[in-house]
């Protein structure tokens, strides 16, 4: 298949309408995985976009007994065409920040790459190079990346950048998916599912991970030329043209995470 197919057939897949969360609440397969532990060293977690760590390891982070060191390859500027991409960067920069005040982290540290969004491929081999760097200077135990199957170009890139930089250094390297929960079905023979692993989330991980992603107004409330983007964050998000609907949102609030290893 050309590359031009697989770019059309991915976005196909995440355009069309997604697999409700009840069916995967109702797959045994789910509660089948087996559980796995993150280390208690320091951790590099790796998003293409500000809001990609918290949806999908935000519960595991906030549970992390040593050093998060955030690794934000793009700023995400490019999630809403029809407004300034500078004041959108600035925008989900001051989102994640607060998301990540939300989450409570005992320590961490921010790394932002500023790679053009929606182009993380083209600068594939430079962010292994970074990303290299970061696990080596951190002393990582452990590397947490998007998923490379996720069908969102910039995430699958992010996500083989991150593998060949733990490769690299020696660093053992898990996969969170993000659309995969979209576009999969359960039993779905695209996932790798012998290497996927659960990360339960305790209560008061679970509250702080929904607490962190309501501060992703840019991404949850419809954004128009007019909203006030200095606005405090709305309580709920609202129905309409939005990135992440609350049945997108459902399946980031589970009680448990997921991890590909
Ligand atoms: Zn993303």
């Amino acid at each position: 298949m050309t590359e031009t197919f697989d770019r059309e057939a991915a976005a196909e897949a995440i355009d069309a309408p997604g697999t409700p969360e009840e069916h995967w609440a109702a797959w045994a397969g789910l509660a089948r995985l087996p559980v796995v532990q993150p280390p208690s060293g320091p951790v590099v977690v790796v998003a293409a976009h500000p809001d990609d760590e918290v949806l999908g390891f935000g519960g595991t982070m906030a549970q992390l007994p040593g050093p998060v060191h955030l690794v934000t390859v793009t700023d995400g500027e490019g999630s809403h065409p029809h407004l300034p991409a500078g004041r959108i960067a600035a925008l989900r920069a001051a989102e994640l920040e607060r998301a990540l005040g939300d989450l409570a982290l005992r320590e961490h540290r921010t790394y932002r790459l500023h790679v053009p969004d929606t182009d993380v491929g083209a600068h594939e081999k430079q962010l292994t190079r970074q990303l290299s760097t970061v696990l080596r200077q951190t002393g990582a135990r452990l590397c947490v990346a998007p998923f490379t199957g996720d069908l969102h170009a910039d995430h699958e890139a992010a996500g083989r950048a991150a593998a060949a930089a733990a490769r690299q250094t020696g660093t053992p390297c898990w996969h969170y998916p993000v659309w995969m929960w979209h576009w999969a079905s359960p039993g779905d023979p695209r996932v790798p599912w012998d290497t996927a692993r659960r990360l339960p989330l305790p209560a008061w991980a679970q509250a702080r991970k929904q607490a962190a992603i309501r501060q992703f107004t840019s991404q949850i409330t419809p954004l128009d030329v007019d909203t006030d983007l200095e606005a405090a964050p709305a309580p709920a998000p609202a129905p309409g043209s939005v990135i992440l609907p609350p049945a997108e949102l459902a399946h980031h609030t589970r009680p448990f995470e997921t991890v590909f290893i």
